[in-house]
């Protein structure tokens, strides 16, 4: 006879998918939210490539140099031996971007082989990358950026 008692109610892996998920980031370092991150951006890119979407990587890190270019809204050209600053639209709203701490990705999209950025295709990658940790946005939300992935810390 068996009588071995149940008292696990929800399989182990679902326990372990709960607290995957809703892991509280506030006592990680730096360095492992940015390790969080990048393992989730890479299961997000390998769960689009299965849905039939390709990607390709945009930027990641950014300097600092860098963010105050898009924020100021200039770009650094070289002309003859000489850089010279030539004013373009904003490209960054912010001094503050996730980029700087390596906690946004860039994707860019790809649907039938061409390039898109058709709402529609990125609400459905959004809404995974949402699923996927409390702490994940993206600029789906904003209503525009819809190419940028990010995890707040
Ligand atoms: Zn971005």
């Amino acid at each position: 006879m068996d009588f071995e008692i149940k008292v696990a109610w929800w399989p182990d892996e679902l326990i372990k998918r709960f607290f995957r998920k809703f892991k509280p980031v506030k006592n990680m370092t730096l360095r492992e939210k940015q390790s969080l991150f990048l393992k989730n951006i890479s299961k997000l890119i390998l769960w689009a490539f299965k849905q039939g979407y390709e990607l390709t990587a945009g930027e990641v890190y950014r300097t600092e140099s860098q963010q105050l270019l898009y924020f100021e809204g200039y770009e650094l050209k070289k002309i003859g031996l000489d850089l010279k600053f030539h004013k373009t639209s904003r490209k960054s709203k912010t001094m503050d971007s996730d980029h700087r701490q390596k906690m946004a990705f860039d994707l860019n999209l790809f649907v039938n082989g061409e390039y898109t950025n058709d709402p529609a295709h990125w609400k459905v990658i959004h809404k995974k990358w949402k699923s996927m940790h409390l702490k994940n946005y993206s600029g789906y939300e904003w209503g525009w950026d819809f190419n940028h992935y990010g995890m707040k810390q």
